[in-house]
């Protein structure tokens, strides 16, 4: 399964309806979570009076029941909105219950505000219809693929669509376009028309598994039986974690050879990047050198021409939008121009300038 991405082509109303939607979702997260931490205030001061902790499902019924009646403004809005958002609640109790998460947290407007759709859903190609919300452009030719359910978030004032695929997408014409793809550090590969590929989640769970391992055959006594046991299982895991992540750069390296007839992308200065020890861990990750050695020969395969960009090319200092230049430190996931005002995810920003690499390089 390949989570796809992509930005929507929204008019006004349709930005109001997907603010409406949000806000929705937003507000029956912080709605459940007051009444979840009263019941666990309630719990610790009456250890022989405990109340359920209430499942997403329990959450809902009481928040249609309680809330809904009592706000009409929540029924202009699809009833998926919040309801998954009290699932989501659910799962984030149950996290930090295992200890694996922080407790959850109030929403705040405006940051990471998103929603869930499901039900009836149509793709074609540049549109996709969404209960409720109807008929929306999209900029980038969607997969044909059979779409359950859809999550849909906010970065600045762009709003984003992702669903799973299942399939491979179906090979398009591909009508001379170009793409500039960022190997990124926190998601795989952001492209320059607003697709993201993540890292797989399983992916990460695995590598806190990796460096619980990796602990338990340094504390083993060398030449033990127990730590030959604990060094065979660290290799099974090895061997598990490299197959779902070349899986994962298989599906980005075919969509993107496959699709486009130019794919542009940096020259990794890695011995640079990897002086920052930090960073060190996250290329390992994305595996950037697997990306490029899968890309090169896949262009022969799909007749695609790859352009690597030249690797003083300062591609994430660069407004996209006005070209004016300014520092970008790692830590810096936006770029907000100094010149110009445009902001947008570094990410983007960057795999847009690489793209227009390609068109400057080409003419
Ligand atoms: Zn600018």
């Amino acid at each position: 399964m390949l989570s796809f991405k992509t930005e929507l082509k929204l008019n006004n109303k349709q930005r109001s309806l997907m603010a409406q939607h949000a806000g929705c979702a937003r507000f029956a997260y912080n709605w459940g979570l007051a009444l979840t931490k009263e019941i666990l205030n309630h719990n610790q001061a009456n250890p022989d009076n405990k109340l359920k902790f209430p499942t997403g499902i329990d959450l809902h019924k009481r928040f249609v029941a309680e809330v809904k009646s009592a706000n009409s403004w929540l029924y202009q809005s699809s009833k998926c909105a919040p309801q998954q958002a009290l699932r989501d609640l659910r799962v984030a109790w149950d996290r930090a219950f295992k200890k694996i998460a922080k407790p959850p947290k109030f929403k705040k407007k405006g940051v990471k505000d998103g929603f869930y759709l499901e039900g009836s859903i149509k793709v074609e190609p540049l549109h996709i219809k969404l209960p409720r919300i109807g008929w929306v452009k999209t900029y980038e030719i969607l997969p044909s693929t059979q779409v359950k359910n859809v999550r849909i978030t906010r970065k600045a004032d762009r709003w984003f669509i992702a669903f799973k695929v299942d399939a491979t997408p179906s090979i398009l014409p591909k009508m001379g376009k170009i793409i500039g793809v960022d190997l990124g550090i926190k998601s795989l590969a952001v492209c320059s028309n607003g697709t993201v590929f993540e890292n797989p989640r399983a992916y990460k769970k695995l590598k806190r598994k990796l460096a619980h391992l990796q602990r338990a055959v340094s504390r083993k006594v060398k030449g033990s039986n127990n730590r030959k046991k604990a060094i065979k299982a660290l290799a099974r895991l090895h061997y598990r974690i490299s197959c779902i992540r070349k899986n994962v750069i298989h599906k980005l390296t075919s969509w993107l050879t496959k699709n486009h007839s130019v794919v542009v992308i940096e020259d990794l200065n890695v011995s640079g990047m990897l002086r920052n020890h930090r960073l060190a861990n996250a290329i390992a990750d994305s595996s950037l050198y697997e990306c490029r050695r899968q890309l090169e020969y896949k262009a022969k395969l799909y007749d695609t021409q790859i352009i690597i960009a030249d690797r003083f090319y300062p591609s994430s200092q660069l407004c996209f939008n006005c070209g004016h230049r300014q520092k970008m430190p790692l830590h810096k996931r936006v770029f907000d121009c100094e010149k110009c005002k445009t902001i947008i995810d570094r990410d983007l920003n960057a795999s847009i300038n690489l793209a227009s690499l390609a068109v400057s390089s080409t003419v």
